[in-house]
């Protein structure tokens, strides 16, 4: 698993340092009760600079989800502007992954969030393949349930929802798959441990609807673009488990996975190779987030290193 080099210079609260001298306190609240957000964002390296995927839309939903969780994050404006800073202090020269976070940067004991300092951090790893991109994907629809929207709304990113991700993502690895599709409350397919979900069903991408205890994921609007302009429709819709056995195609789509094709689910073999929808937006979408296409320039933030 990925992990970031603890010389790395990172930014918590107000400065830049060393990731090994960013500590927090053993009591702070967001270790203790779960209460932050974050993001993941990509940054790609082209040979002269580090092309940072949908930035802005990323920081948006940060400050969004902040909002939503009683806390104040930076503007959009600065933590951009932290984000490119970091680049060019690291020098990176690979493909490398954000994680910022806001969190409860209080010591007080009892689970609120209101009434209590909030903080911001902001590190970068380097980052490859998030799931293995080779082979199609194995998966499993999980034993455990997704979180629903008055729980721990899956929308707002928080770290403590996090732990039901784990739980299922952990169970499917432990049992031979790579990955996991979670079911919301209802019996509906949700989405995977930190990836949205498209089927293939009939020539059409279908994916669970933003009321079905999804993220809103940002590569998922990107793919339903990609789908728009290749002239592929694209269905929004609750989407039932055994649609999950029948489909003709399907792949997950996420910062970190991009997008990987699906060979099975519930060792129902979806197909053997990379379906031919999957392909084209695969395709596509690779060629946007390496600046390869430029219709999707608006798409990079470029950040030259040197
Ligand atoms: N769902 C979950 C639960 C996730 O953690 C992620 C990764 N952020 C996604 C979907 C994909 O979202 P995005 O395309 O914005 O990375």
């Amino acid at each position: 698993m990925a992990s970031a080099d603890p010389s790395t210079i990172a930014y918590l609260r107000d400065s830049y340092r060393p990731l090994a001298e960013c500590q927090v306190p053993i009591n702070l609240h967001a270790f203790q009760y779960g209460t932050g957000c974050f993001e993941g964002i990509r940054g790609y390296w082209d040979g002269e600079r580090i092309n940072v995927l949908f930035m802005r839309e990323h920081f948006e939903r940060l400050a969004g989800n902040a909002r939503l969780l009683h806390m104040h994050s930076p503007s959009v404006e600065d933590m951009c502007e932290i984000a490119q800073e970091l680049v060019r202090q690291n020098r990176c020269q690979q493909n490398i992954y954000f994680r910022p976070m806001v969190f409860k940067d209080g010591l007080e004991l009892g689970p609120v969030l209101h009434r209590m300092d909030d903080g911001y951090l902001c590190y970068i790893i380097p980052l490859g393949d998030y799931l293995d991109t080779s082979k199609g994907l194995d998966l499993c629809v999980s034993s455990w349930t997704r979180l629903s929207d008055n729980t721990i709304p899956t929308r707002a990113k928080a770290t403590g929802g996090y732990l039901n991700s784990a739980l299922a993502k952990s169970e499917a690895l432990m049992n031979g798959y790579d990955e996991a599709l979670m079911l919301n409350s209802r019996g509906q397919v949700a989405e995977g441990s930190a990836e949205n979900l498209f089927l293939v069903r009939d020539g059409a991408l279908v994916t669970p609807d933003l009321a079905s205890d999804i993220l809103e994921g940002i590569t998922r609007f990107a793919v339903i673009e990609l789908a728009n302009l290749l002239g592929i429709p694209v269905v929004e819709r609750p989407v039932g488990r055994t649609e999950l056995y029948r489909t003709d195609e399907a792949f997950l789509c996420g910062t970190g996975c991009q997008v990987s094709w699906v060979r099975s689910i519930d060792r129902r073999v979806v197909s053997d190779t990379r379906g031919p929808i999957t392909e084209r937006i695969q395709k596509l979408y690779e060629d946007a987030v390496y600046g390869r296409d430029p219709r999707f320039a608006h798409w990079l933030t470029p950040v030259p290193v040197s």
